[in-house]
């Protein structure tokens, strides 16, 4: 059996939302667009969702709204994928990587001792889909020895008084942070990532949703982003193809990182049903933790607690007691009965970019721990029950060639 780690949902919705986008005459940023912008908005409930072409940009370009400069400091958790830290360093700012938890959650009270005056943002990610302490986080930015500590340097910063949570959402769409709250709404700024592998996805591209405190205006935010999101350009190509549209001007420097509505086509056809697509997820997350659950050498990744629920993108399965090398054995194994996994993540202080940098893995001992057992199955709506109970099958064949027979 051959089985792919995570292909797009592509059904005849998809398509015929596109082809519907290729005869409209009308391909970039557009009517898809806002009508993505909508569902999401609609979905979890933010005060304004802005849609770019990636989470990368998306962080980077409320960073740059943020005012973040050379020096100073952004907190981001040493286990996630890279792009969480390149968007600070495409911003100007340094990131300061701290320790997870068993969880795969970054650990508040690491968080909590790296918080220097120069802090002007912290990037916590929900991991796999299972969202971070937000309650504890928003806690911290908002406790008042922490805001004395704050030096406000732009005028963004000024108004806001404290340090910005920006939360990496790029796996949890359809999450609940806590009791009845999804993910979309719990920090000042979350981002989600509609990359090709994500549980909704418009090729490449990625959502911005704000949530900011009184005084600012999200409305007024997003009018905002979204004109830095075009060059700063004051009429955008679809007002400009009016007639009598053709005067402009150039308010700002802003960036070229707005979503295409050819790609936004994709994603609003998945995210109509993204119910029955996230609950098919949710059943394949449980049919492996049902086929695992005479084995207590599994670890199997966190789903729900304290009114928190994952959405299910990624099954972090980990086994108990092995180390990276015998992983690796695993994973040859498993890989040669067809079937497809990966690693999330490899922390970022062992990729060569990141070490050159200085960033040593030895000061994140959780984040390798959960690293170096750590093999993500396949998990996505398309799976059949027997093919997720094919690929635990073949996991524990792995765990019986590699570690017990050894
Ligand atoms: C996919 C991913 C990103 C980057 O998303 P893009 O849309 O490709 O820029 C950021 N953070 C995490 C945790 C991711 O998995």
């Amino acid at each position: 059996m051959n089985i792919p780690f995570s292909p797009p949902y592509i059904d005849d919705a998809v398509v015929n939302e596109v082809v519907d986008t290729l005869r409209s005459g009308w391909i970039t940023t557009g009517p898809k667009t806002k009508a993505l912008e909508d569902e999401i908005q609609a979905l979890c409930g933010a005060g304004a969702v802005l849609c770019v072409n990636s989470w990368t940009s998306g962080a980077i370009l409320v960073l740059r709204w943020l005012g973040v400069k050379p020096g100073d400091e952004v907190i981001v958790p040493a286990y996630t994928y890279c792009a969480t830290a390149l968007a600070v360093l495409h911003a100007g700012a340094t990131p300061v990587m701290v320790d997870s938890n068993e969880d795969f959650t970054i650990s508040v009270e690491a968080v909590r001792k790296a918080i220097t005056p120069r802090t002007k943002a912290i990037l916590p990610v929900d991991i796999a889909g299972f969202p971070c302490d937000y309650e504890a986080i928003m806690r911290l930015v908002q406790d008042a020895g922490i805001r004395a500590m704050f030096q406000a340097e732009s005028p963004v910063q000024e108004k806001l008084g404290r340090i910005l949570v920006l939360s990496d959402a790029a796996h949890s769409l359809g999450a609940y942070a806590k009791e009845g709250v999804l993910t979309g709404c719990e920090t000042d700024v979350v981002v989600f990532s509609l990359h090709a592998v994500k549980n909704v996805t418009t090729a490449e591209g990625g959502a911005i949703c704000l949530n900011l405190p009184e005084p600012f205006d999200n409305g007024d935010l997003y009018k905002d982003l979204r004109l830095q999101s075009l060059n700063c350009q004051t009429k955008d190509a679809f007002t400009k193809t009016k007639a009598g549209g053709w005067r402009y001007d150039i308010v700002g420097f802003g960036m070229k990182v707005n979503m295409a509505d050819v790609n936004a086509a994709v994603g609003l056809a998945q995210i109509r049903q993204y119910d029955k697509l996230l609950k098919r997820r949710i059943e394949v997350f449980h049919v492996y933790n049902k086929a695992f659950s005479d084995c207590d050498w599994v670890i199997c990744p966190p789903f729900e607690s304290e009114g928190k629920r994952s959405s299910c993108h990624i099954y972090a399965l980990r086994v108990r007691g092995i180390d990276e090398e015998q992983r690796d054995r695993m994973i040859d194994y498993i890989s040669r009965q067809g079937v497809a996994v990966n690693v999330h993540f490899i922390p970022m202080p062992m990729l060569s970019f990141f070490k050159g940098l200085g960033y040593r893995i030895e000061d994140y001992p959780q984040a390798y721990r959960n690293y170096c057992c750590e093999i993500s199955l396949p998990i996505y709506p398309q799976l059949t029950d027997e093919q997720a109970e094919y690929v635990a099958r073949v996991v524990k064949e792995a765990y019986t060639v590699v570690v017990k027979q050894a």
